[in-house]
């Protein structure tokens, strides 16, 4: 059986809903549905979470809500009325949005979750009955029926392990009618509201399948697959072919580098059971899409994908027989952590290392004064320098192991476009390789190594 997931472009109106109705029906696998809640439909447009934490937010500001209130019943107003559904349904979300906005605001956190959550809560029951008027066998099932308790870390909540046995039971017994689930919220064990971080019907999507040992985990969003470069650095990418497979540790080095299609933690418990992932595009559903697998077929040199990011400063220190010295690193690193700069890489030479971070942890000239005054006072370096503004490009491919030359074509291809490198990391898994680069040159240099690889 397959768990497929909806983002909210996919249940934006009511003609987005019969395309899922559709994609549902065609595979008789599709047992699971997760939906998340009604997102843009156009650019500018509102999506109903962000009006229910406006009404949330206002609510706790002791403020009026009926101006977002409204907006979030007319938005299901409209879907209800365009699918045909009874007008009891848009009733029963009014009256448990102003039930739910008249709580007392002790808890804020829950609270504000309490409301978050109707987004997804009444897409899925929509859905579901569209779908059974419609004359597919469709159920609604409520995370707290199904066993979906979740910390009380409210806006970040997680599953309690406890849970997969409870959640598998549930959805083996009602394996005779799809089931129409909503993302992002479960319970706590004293049965409050908790939501996962913002975009989290992913984290839903990947523990039902999980739970269920789906065959696969359907990933549907709006475009046609994952991209080797981001379309919206390199337009002409979106033109060409998508990567069609790609291991979850070429998803890790490429989300970890700028990919935005999903959030690589958001799908952890899909990956920790083992199971497939397929990004697939709910506008066109006869592509393919992109599979993520545990593993697969590579070809030997062939780059999977290009990740940048921007954002880095790297920290410079150089000493005469550094190598020698016992405990340098340990000691830098120390300073840095005392400070919560989290370190990113550490590429190293005989008597000098550079430590690359986010710029952001240096954002307060004061924690870089202290870091600068801690490193001359412990380590009493030669040199000492902070460059800010560097970008990373990741090239990332299986293929790249053992075999010779992809770091040549990168690098003569960088130097052709005329960027200058500052910085270069393999790490042991020879999975990716890092270029650092100034900001600047990000443009350049993608849309140079888009043409050389996949161009
Ligand atoms: N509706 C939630 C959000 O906007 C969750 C989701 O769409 O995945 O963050």
């Amino acid at each position: 059986m397959k768990v497929c997931k909806f983002g909210g472009s996919s249940v934006a109106d009511a003609g987005q809903i019969l395309k899922v109705l559709d994609i549902v029906r065609r595979d008789p696998a599709r047992r699971v549905v997760v939906v998340s809640a009604p997102g843009k439909r156009r650019k500018g447009d509102d999506k109903v979470t962000d009006l229910l934490i406006d009404c949330a937010s206002r609510a706790l500001a002791g403020g009026e809500t009926s101006l977002p209130v409204d907006r979030v019943v007319a938005r299901y107003e409209e879907i209800r009325a365009d699918l045909g559904l009874d007008a009891s349904l848009v009733g029963d979300l009014r009256a448990e949005l102003l039930r739910r906005l008249a709580r007392p605001t002790k808890d804020p956190g829950a609270f504000m979750d309490a409301v978050k959550a109707m987004g997804e809560e009444f897409s899925a029951r929509f859905c579901a009955a569209a779908f059974a008027a419609r004359g597919l066998e469709a159920v609604y099932l409520d995370p707290k029926d199904a066993g979906m308790v979740l910390s009380d870390e409210f806006g970040a909540a997680q599953l309690l392990p406890d849970s997969y046995a409870k959640l598998r039971a549930s959805l083996a017994a009602h394996a005779d009618a799809v089931v129409i689930f909503p993302g992002f919220f479960g319970y706590t064990a004293d049965g409050r509201i908790a939501t996962f971080s913002r975009g989290g019907s992913d984290i839903t999507g990947a523990i039902l399948a999980a739970a269920a040992g789906a065959a696969v985990y359907e990933n549907f969003t709006d475009v046609d697959a994952v991209y080797p470069i981001d379309p919206r650095l390199v337009p002409e990418a979106a033109g060409g072919a998508g990567i069609a497979e790609m291991t979850y540790a070429e998803m890790r080095e490429l989300s970890y580098a700028g990919f935005g299609v999903f959030h690589d933690e958001a799908v952890m418990p899909a990956i920790q059971a083992a199971i497939p992932i397929n990004i697939r595009n709910t506008n066109r559903p006869d592509e393919p899409g992109t599979m993520v697998l545990p593993s697969r077929k590579t070809v030997p040199g062939r780059v999977n994908g290009i990740a940048s990011s921007k954002g880095f400063g790297a920290l410079f220190v150089e000493k005469w027989l550094m190598n020698r010295e016992i405990g340098f690193l340990a000691r830098l690193l120390a300073i840095l952590a005392r400070e919560g700069v989290s370190v990113e890489m550490i590429p190293a030479g005989v008597d000098s290392v550079t430590v690359v971070f986010r710029d952001s942890f240096f954002e307060h000239e004061d924690v870089k004064e202290r870091v600068f005054a801690a490193i001359r006072e412990e380590l009493a370096p030669d040199k000492l320098e902070y460059v800010p503004g560097l970008a990373f490009l990741s090239v990332v491919g299986e293929g790249m192991k053992m075999t010779v030359g992809t770091c040549l074509r990168v690098v003569s291809t960088l130097s052709k476009a005329g960027v200058n490198l500052q910085i270069i990391n393999q790490g042991a898994s020879e999975i990716s390789i890092m270029f650092g680069i100034r900001e600047a040159d990000l443009q350049p240099a993608t849309t140079a190594l888009y043409h050389e690889f996949f161009g």
